[in-house]
């Protein structure tokens, strides 16, 4: 008497489970196109030519990292909102920052400004460590949680005010700034490796910043002015109390 309905709930379970199992797929089929189509268009046909940078922006789930009403434009040649006022960097911005800096497999990375977590996630495809600091706590929080879901267990996100690095894990191969800063903040460049580099957004809060290339040399550093970007506020802690 059972078994009918049973074989029935069977073949549609199953019948469930392929059509979701299909869908999931093909959602993720879909994006990793979209990715490709990114790297083709946005990235290569501007000119990045870094291979570990070009495999580092194919890898990682941009769509992940957004809130979910933008997942379906995720990969669209712009930067996106993730909440409390602030965004995820167009992913042209990203490459060209990551591509900047050379990543090398066995670097130590220091990041301000983790927002989503899709930056570092990029620098933790390539690089041996990320740390990253956020001073928004929901983002800082928010970010902890999906880079643990992806398995970024290379990629450390502290909640602090960036201004004074983290000296804990210092010097750093590279420091990548992603929020604009009035000046060049002298703890960070105290952190960085002689030789190593740091890319920071500088100018006034939401007007034309410069994206400047720094380079420590000895107890001096260099300067070069990249291009011109338009990055959300370099915050101090100050501005929360
Ligand atoms: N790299 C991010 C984009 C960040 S937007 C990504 O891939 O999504 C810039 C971020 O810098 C914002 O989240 C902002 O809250 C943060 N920020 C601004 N001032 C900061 C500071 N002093 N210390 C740490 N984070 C800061």
């Amino acid at each position: 008497m059972r078994k009918k309905p049973d074989k029935a709930f069977s073949i549609l379970l199953i019948a469930i489970i392929v059509f979701f199992s299909f869908d999931i797929d093909s959602f993720a089929g879909q994006y990793r196109q979209q990715r490709q189509e990114m790297v083709e268009n946005q990235l290569k046909g501007r000119g990045i030519t870094d291979n570990k940078t070009l495999e580092a922006m194919l890898n990682t789930e941009r769509h992940k990292f957004v809130p979910s009403d933008y997942k379906r434009i995720a990969y669209n040649d712009r930067p996106l909102p993730i909440g409390h006022g602030q965004t995820i960097s167009q992913p042209y911005i990203v490459a060209y920052m990551t591509e900047i800096i050379e990543p090398e497999s066995h670097h130590r990375i220091l990041e301000i400004g983790t927002g989503s977590g899709y930056q570092a996630a990029v620098l933790g495809e390539i690089v041996d460590q990320v740390y990253t600091i956020e001073i928004i706590e929901e983002l800082g929080k928010q970010s902890i949680e999906v880079l643990d879901k992806l398995g970024y267990d290379n990629v450390h996100v502290k909640i602090e005010d960036g201004y004074y690095g983290w000296e804990e894990h210092a010097p750093y191969d590279a420091i990548v700034v992603t929020a604009a800063a009035d000046h060049i903040p002298p703890p960070l460049v105290d952190q960085l490796k002689d030789g190593g580099k740091m890319i920071i957004p500088v100018g006034s809060p939401f007007r034309v910043q410069q994206l400047m290339l720094v380079e420590k040399d000895g107890d001096s550093k260099s300067t070069k002015n990249l291009m011109p970007v338009r990055f959300v506020p370099f915050k101090r802690a100050d501005d929360y109390q």
